[in-house]
């Protein structure tokens, strides 16, 4: 599990206040008001470039969840019996809010949780994306109609929102994650609660503040802050019938069967280890440029990072000498810094357990082949560590087994495709994974038997589109419906079935008999 303890120790509340007053304590949105919560302890959100504390998020508890399921629960009966185009108005003008305040909207997440701002700006994009597919609601929501299912009698199934749907989401992606599910969500007729991670509330916060310039119905989205508290609150509450979560693989398993023992519709994304294989046909140049954007994008902080690489047969001498050379070029540095391309990772405990598990890959016989540990020239205060590589790391080594959540690139050597595929799959987690050949016989072999669920072919991170559904297999994901794609419609609805006759029409297929006949 990758959840930074220090982050999760409330601070005092009273010391809090004495000692950095300026400091905002971050309201709960509830019932369309900002409200204090009535937390017992609070945690300070920091700069993870520089420690700088950007705000205090209040640690709520069950009576603040209960208050949002119960605003929730009553925006419900006029939102749900709002047209569908209506509710999709609503989508087109956060969409272009969202084009709108793209910068202000990408400092925010660089700011609270450390990414380049062209990767922020690109989540951002990511979220509109989401946004416009959520926008096809009046034709993804279509039911389905046979007409005389017996004489007389038709068939129809229509689709029905689920009730209030809450998302709990981590900290890698600020803004797209919970866009992930509040689109859908709220399209689909249902009413929503929010609980972002409590390391990055502040962009959660804005878009909040979009929704209510926009003229959101009150209560129709609702936004609670804290941790565990408010998380196993939202699995127990009864005015809460769907939850999607996303993190780490033992929160997810977590999540998953507690809610679902409280009768709740589940999707559960869990955490991954993602292999990468190099056949030995792949073109160099930019086998590596994708390789190492994989591995180190985003501080190598995404579900999506290619965090083994696995060369087969001769790409090992092919590739090693360019990875090692592009990856000491990569600079490091606060992401507002135009010249970075890797920023900090989320926290101090993020940077020593990163560390940590560098140190016992040598111990255990790895390489280090780029060494990361000490980055020159970032700012002091910050969470920084270099790209780094681990070479001919082996299978059971920590380096192979443990989501590392960093930028740390573990390199495996084998000797045949089937070898690479036996690799990825004796992993237990699945979400993501890449080949880079110009084979089309090798791809077709690797996409058919890798036990995965997302597949990139010469593609460094094979994120699907936000028209497509996204999800992991295995350990990295614990439901049934995937996130965004039909999917998303699947979750976030419940199928009706009316079945129906009129007397006056003529159940007995009279009328249909006399129209017949008059034909
Ligand atoms: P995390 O599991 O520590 O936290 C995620 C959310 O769960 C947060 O809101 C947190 O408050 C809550 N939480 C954490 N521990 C909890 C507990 N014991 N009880 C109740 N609630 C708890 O994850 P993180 O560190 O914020 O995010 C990184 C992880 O998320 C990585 O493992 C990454 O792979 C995964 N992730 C997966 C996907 C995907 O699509 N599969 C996408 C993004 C991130």
């Amino acid at each position: 599990m990758t959840s930074q303890t220090n982050t999760l120790t409330p601070t005092n509340p009273t010391a809090a206040t004495e000692t950095t007053a300026a400091v905002r304590v971050l309201p709960n949105y509830i019932g369309g008001r900002w409200v204090p919560a009535e937390a017992s302890g609070l945690i300070d959100v920091t700069n993870p470039a520089n420690g700088e504390v950007l705000g205090r998020v209040p640690l709520s508890g069950a009576t603040e969840v209960e208050s949002a399921a119960a605003a929730a629960n009553t925006a419900l009966p006029d939102w749900r019996s709002r047209s569908v185009g209506e509710r999709t108005e609503f989508l087109y003008a956060l969409r272009e809010a969202f084009r709108r305040r793209i910068d202000e909207l990408a400092e925010s997440i660089t700011r609270e949780g450390g990414k380049v701002l062209s990767d922020a700006r690109a989540e951002i994009t990511r979220s509109i994306e989401v946004l416009e597919v959520a926008c096809a609601s009046p034709m993804t929501m279509q039911g389905r109609v046979l007409e005389g299912v017996a004489r007389g009698i038709n068939t129809e199934t229509f689709r029905q929102p689920v009730g209030v749907c809450a998302a709990i989401t981590p900290f890698n992606f600020p803004a797209m994650v919970p866009m992930w599910f509040l689109p859908f969500a709220i399209v689909c007729g249902n009413t929503f609660v929010l609980k972002p991670s409590e390391q990055v509330p502040l962009t959660s916060e804005l878009i909040c503040r979009m929704l209510e310039e926009i003229g959101l119905p009150h209560g129709v989205v609702n936004l609670v802050h804290g941790a565990h508290d408010v998380v196993n609150a939202i699995l127990d509450s009864p005015g809460i019938s769907a939850v999607s979560f996303v993190g780490s693989v033992n929160t997810a398993k977590y999540i998953y069967r507690r809610a679902a023992e409280k009768g709740k519709r589940v999707q559960a994304l869990g955490g991954a280890k993602n292999y990468m294989v190099v056949m030995p046909d792949a073109i160099v140049d930019k086998t590596v440029s994708n390789v190492l954007g994989s591995a180190f994008g985003n501080a190598g902080q995404r579900c999506m990072a290619g965090s083994v690489l696995v060369t087969v047969g001769s790409a090992q001498t092919a590739i090693m000498g360019k990875l090692k050379q592009e990856a000491e070029k990569v600079i490091v540095g606060d992401g507002r810094d135009p010249k970075a391309s890797l920023g900090p990772v989320i926290s101090h405990a993020a940077c020593e357990r990163i560390h940590d598990a560098i140190e016992t890959g040598i111990k255990e016989g790895a390489e280090l082949l780029v060494d990361g540990r000490r980055p020159k020239g970032v700012p002091s205060g910050g969470n920084f560590v270099g790209p780094t590589i681990l070479n001919n790391v082996k299978a059971g080594m920590r380096a192979a087994r443990e989501e590392i959540f960093g930028p740390v690139l573990s390199v495996m050597h084998v000797n045949s495709l089937d070898e690479a595929i036996a690799l990825v799959n004796s992993d237990p987690r699945g979400n993501g994974t890449s080949i880079f050949t110009e084979n089309g016989a090798a791809v077709r072999e690797y996409s058919r038997r890798v036990e995965v669920g997302m597949v990139g072919v010469n593609i460094g991170v094979a994120a699907s589109p936000a028209y497509f559904p996204f999800s992991g297999w295995k350990d990295s994901f614990f439901g049934d419906l995937h996130v965004h794609g039909l999917d998303a419609v699947e979750f976030f609805t419940r199928k009706k079935t009316v079945t129906s006759r009129y007397f006056s029409s003529g159940t007995t297929g009279k009328f249909f008999t006399e129209q017949g006949d008059k034909h």
